[in-house]
């Protein structure tokens, strides 16, 4: 009866993951969504605790869960915006490590060939390290690299990507030998190979571009999903099993979305073929001049158009400039201004990132439009806003076949009538490389911080 009700809860709890899934893919839907896909994790932890067996273990099992909970709740109410990538980073390695720990605990119950295990099990529970290991120490370096505290020049050895292919080369046979061998697995051999899982991690990680991290969190992402969904299989546990799946297609599906917006491949990712201290074309801006633009002539401007395009990047994150950009959509859309948003798939760190911001102050989702939309709208548009996006809106990418980011499709501002910058000086952008759009002749700057030159633009406007 009892194992009735828990796998009756399993499969509530799998449906729950699915259609919480389903939910997030419309900023509308998206909060009930992973409070649906939650209270799925909620049922599925509930059921797995009135599992029999585990005498003694449910003290431990809660105080953990507990510290465990604490630690989470705070990290993420405290997380910036800006930072998200780091914390998802920082939990798809704790991921990680829980496989490590489950795969390397089920392996050392067989060391010296005490049990007698399948090849099957064997496999599996070396998959589970190995997926585990590398999620874990690749992450733990995603972290530190996009929160600045690792350089890639500092950790990259001359031809890192081949030394990489070996590696794996070698811990494929490594697995291979102890399948086939299963007697010669000891303690120590099972420190060995748990070492080396998680030196390569390590490596693994190393040489791919600090602009290309959230691409590979995203993959470290369905590796962990990966391994949860072998320790499902170990512990003949579905729910586990559902759920890493799930993880781990939304994370491969995620990132193959990634590349495909940044018109790169997974391999010339992996191998570091774009960095932002290397790679990139550096487009000489030469001695060009820019022209700057006074804030009530910009005030006027856009209180006496017929359409106006905002188009949030990163900058605008870091600004948290979306209220003032709220505002400033009301007093426009007040006076007859039709005000739109132009989203650029990777414009921000991570995917959604300027969705999640723009709906935080109620901008509503019909005014956001994707790429294609906002490239068809850009010629019956009187001023575009740039705020604090810079690679997205790169010419070079469509006329430069030099550029590092040549071939990247990108929002074509430049068919508007006027296009304003705003952003704090002529630094390049994530790329690292130049945008000819600053020298462009329908390209005016506003510099100074995106948060006080809306507000600034806000009172004027409020003026005329
Ligand atoms: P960029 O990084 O190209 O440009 C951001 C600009 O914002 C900078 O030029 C900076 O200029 C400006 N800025 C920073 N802080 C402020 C501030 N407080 N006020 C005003 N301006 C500011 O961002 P984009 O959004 O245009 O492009 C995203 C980049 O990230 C792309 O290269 C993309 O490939 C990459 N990427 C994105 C992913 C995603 O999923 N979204 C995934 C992987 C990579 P200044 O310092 O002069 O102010």
């Amino acid at each position: 009866m009892l194992g009735a009700v828990i796998n009756l809860a399993y499969l509530l709890g799998a449906l729950a993951f699915v259609l919480g899934l389903r939910r997030l893919s419309s900023p509308d839907t998206a909060k009930r969504g992973n409070r649906l896909a939650a209270i799925g994790m909620g049922i599925a932890i509930v059921a797995t605790l009135l599992t029999p067996g585990g005498n003694g273990t449910l003290i431990w099992i809660l105080s953990a869960m507990l510290i465990g909970a604490l630690i989470g709740w705070r990290a993420a109410t405290k997380v910036e915006m800006t930072a998200m990538p780091q914390l998802v980073s920082i939990f798809n390695g704790l991921g990680g490590a829980s496989a490590v720990v489950l795969g390397g605990l089920e392996l050392y119950r067989i060391v010296g060939g005490a049990q007698s295990v399948s090849t099957n099990e064997i496999l599996i529970l070396l998959l589970t390290l190995f997926i585990g290991g590398v999620a874990f120490t690749g992450s733990i370096l995603a972290y530190l690299k996009l929160d600045g505290k690792v350089w890639d020049e500092t950790i990259t050895l001359p031809r890192h990507s081949l030394i990489n292919g070996i590696f794996l080369l070698g811990l494929v046979a490594f697995m291979a030998y102890l399948c086939l061998f299963p007697a010669q697995l000891t303690t120590g051999v099972l420190v060995l190979f748990t070492v080396l899982t998680l030196i390569y991690g390590l490596s693994f990680v190393a040489p791919i571009g600090g602009a290309d991290m959230p691409v590979v969190i995203s993959l470290l992402n369905s590796f962990t999903g990966l391994s949860a969904a072998a320790a499902g299989l170990i512990y003949g546990n579905q729910i586990m099993l559902v759920g890493g799946i799930l993880v781990g297609a939304s994370g491969t599906i995620l990132t193959v979305l990634m590349c495909n917006a940044m018109n790169r491949s997974l391999f010339n990712v992996l191998i570091g073929g774009f960095s932002a201290s290397g790679g990139a074309s550096k487009t000489a801006s030469g001695d060009q001049n820019v022209i700057e633009v006074g804030l009530s002539d910009l005030a006027i401007q856009m209180y006496y158009s017929k359409k106006v395009m905002v188009v949030p990047g990163y900058g605008l994150a870091v600004a948290q400039a979306q209220k003032a950009c709220k505002e400033l959509d009301e007093l426009l859309e007040a006076n007859q201004v039709e005000v739109k948003y132009a989203i650029h798939p990777v414009a921000g760190r991570m995917p959604g990132h300027m969705n999640v911001l723009l709906a935080e102050v109620d901008i509503p989702y019909n005014k956001l439009l994707d790429l294609e939309e906002a490239n068809a709208e850009f010629k019956d548009t009187d001023v575009v806003i740039v705020v604090g996006a810079n690679d997205v809106v790169n010419p070079s990418a469509e006329d430069d076949p030099g550029s590092s980011i040549y071939g990247m499709p990108v929002l074509q501002v430049w068919n508007a009538k006027q296009v304003i910058v705003l952003k704090r000086s002529m630094r390049p952008g994530y790329a690292g490389i130049q945008n000819p759009l600053f020298f462009h002749e329908k390209t005016k700057m506003l510099f100074g911080d995106a948060k006080d030159s809306l507000q600034k633009l806000v009172s004027e406007v409020k003026n005329q």
